[in-house]
């Protein structure tokens, strides 16, 4: 057999092809049981059917050239302005959408870039100084437009610190950020303290509302404590909020905000030479799916104010409920104080990603998080039902493990440092297999696709391990391999041969 698939040389019947791509559906995690804590937002089958509807209408549509598609210029400009008046922005406001949160963040860091050029021209490595909860976006941005990071880490309620942000600061950082909230522990960062040093050093500010710019204002108006964190405070220059979280939109929806048009300017990109004609885009990517953008506009306008915050109220009842009944079960915490429905499950007296194992095996998918180790839920709207359940579950998986001893914990330590020790003289093969062990571990994949089972000694030995260098290497290994064709595996097309038939 050989090592790629190749283009069939005569197509399949569309009934054929559907009914497998439903066959390697059923290997998935299944989020709508509510027992997927990370990756999908959902706001139930009616408005699913809805968002598919409208984003079918657009289907074939590009926004990289507004002027052929007016409609979709006209929805995407209104969906920025419907996302800007949410957080406190006025009309000088403006802003795109972009394909999600890591492309609108990107974009603030590579308009910090170009203003830094204008504003601060003796700057040859300009600099982002940023808490340590800050999205990995940031850093992917830095990596890709040649400017660096540098770490603050976060005090210990797991907000940013601004008074060790300050003293980060020098006369080559040109963009300071903060997270409303952040991703690992779902707290709001002291926005207006952040906003403050960036005024003071005359330097940019963005607040990275990726997750909670679709729900933070709703929470509010609920009547639960959100601290100022949008362009209501003075200072902040950019902001970036995706849709297609809380916002419920088609995925491949996000925005990215500008204080000013004169600041927005930066962002953009224009090619005048081409002999393909004047080339101007605003955003990272050429071809822009219409469908994304129709879905996103059709999604704000259906629901509207009272349709977000209706959804925002069960989410946060449940929210509510998880948290009061976690912190009511001996072992486990909830760490921080969460603004909002993203948490985390730390522990003192177990090992938390033992606990995780127990979750997986009673069928939960939960993130795990480092620094400190823990578990990692997004809640939303398909956990209303399954709430009751996961405490019941998460109950019994901290009376399945073992506290921790003393003794345990120098083992653990003595074990990572013999992995670590390992790693160094490892032969290729067997890197390569550690590799899998490791995805796997990751919940990236699992053997023949299904969940892993027992990660905890591998996330032991991941947050254990003192050189960040080998894990960076593992993880790159890791990822060439999961996205590598696997020869052995490829899928069957329904009506072929019965030779090739599942087994
Ligand atoms: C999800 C998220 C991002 C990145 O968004 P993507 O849509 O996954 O690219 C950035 N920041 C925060 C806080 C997020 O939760």
């Amino acid at each position: 057999m050989p090592g790629r698939k190749e283009l069939p040389h005569h197509g399949h019947a569309p009934e054929d092809v559907l009914e497998t791509m439903r066959r390697m559906r059923r290997e998935d995690a299944d989020w709508e049981d509510g027992k997927v804590w990370c990756l999908v937002y959902n706001a139930g089958e009616d408005l699913s059917a809805f968002l598919k509807e409208a984003y079918g209408l657009f289907f074939s549509e590009n926004a990289l050239n507004p002027s052929a598609f007016p409609s979709l210029k006209r929805m995407e400009a209104e969906a920025v302005s419907m996302a800007a008046s949410l957080l406190g922005g006025d009309d000088q406001v403006v802003g795109n959408m972009t394909s999600g949160g890591t492309e609108s963040i990107l974009m603030a860091v590579k308009t910090a870039r170009e203003w830094a050029r204008v504003h601060k021209p003796r700057v040859k490595v300009p600099k982002i100084v940023l808490p340590s909860s800050a999205h990995p976006a940031f850093p992917k941005a830095c990596h890709y437009f040649g400017l660096e990071p540098i770490w603050v880490p976060v005090g210990p309620d797991f907000r940013a610190d601004p008074k060790a942000m300050r003293k980060a600061v020098t006369r080559d950082t040109v963009l300071i950020v903060g997270s409303a909230p952040s991703y690992p522990q779902g707290v709001v960062d002291p926005i207006e303290e952040i906003a403050a040093i960036a005024k003071k050093n005359g330097i940019l500010c963005h607040v990275d509302s990726c997750v909670g710019g679709m729900m933070l204002p709703f929470v509010r108006a609920l009547g639960y404590d959100v601290p100022p964190f949008d362009f209501s405070v003075d200072g902040v220059t950019t902001m970036s909020v995706d849709l297609h979280k809380y916002g419920y939109a088609a995925k491949g929806a996000s925005v990215i905000l500008h204080r000013t048009p004169e600041l927005r300017k930066h962002q953009y990109f224009a090619f005048t030479d081409w002999s393909g004609g004047i080339y101007a885009s605003p955003t990272m990517t050429g071809t822009r799916p219409g469908g994304a953008i129709a879905a996103a506009w059709a999604i704000m306008n259906r629901l509207g104010f009272d349709g977000y915050l209706e959804i925002a109220r069960k989410v946060m009842d449940t929210t509510d409920l998880l948290r009061d009944g976690i912190n009511a079960i001996d072992g486990v915490e909830v760490l921080g104080e969460p603004a909002m429905s993203v948490m985390s499950i730390g522990s003192q007296t177990h090992d938390i990603y033992e606990i995780g194992d127990e979750m997986t095996a009673r069928g939960w998918h939960i993130d795990r998080q480092q620094h400190p180790n823990s578990l990692h839920l997004t809640i939303n709207h398909s956990h209303l039902s399954s709430a009751a359940q996961f405490l019941e579950d998460l109950s019994a998986a901290v009376a399945a493990t073992e506290p921790l001893s003393q003794r345990d914990i120098l083992k653990e330590k003595a074990k990572a440092a013999a992995l670590k020790a390992a790693v160094t003289v490892l032969p290729e093969r067997v890197v390569s297999k550690a590799t899998e062990v490791i995805s796997g571990a990751m919940g990236l994949v699992g053997d023949g696709g299904e969940l892993p089972e027992r990660s905890a000694a591998m996330y032991g030995m991941i947050a254990t391990l003192p050189n960040r260098g080998d894990i960076h290497k593992f993880v790159i290994d890791a990822l060439d391999q999961m996205t590598r064709l696997d020869p052995n595996n490829i899928i069957a097309i329904a009506g072929d041969a019965p030779d090739a038939e599942e087994e």
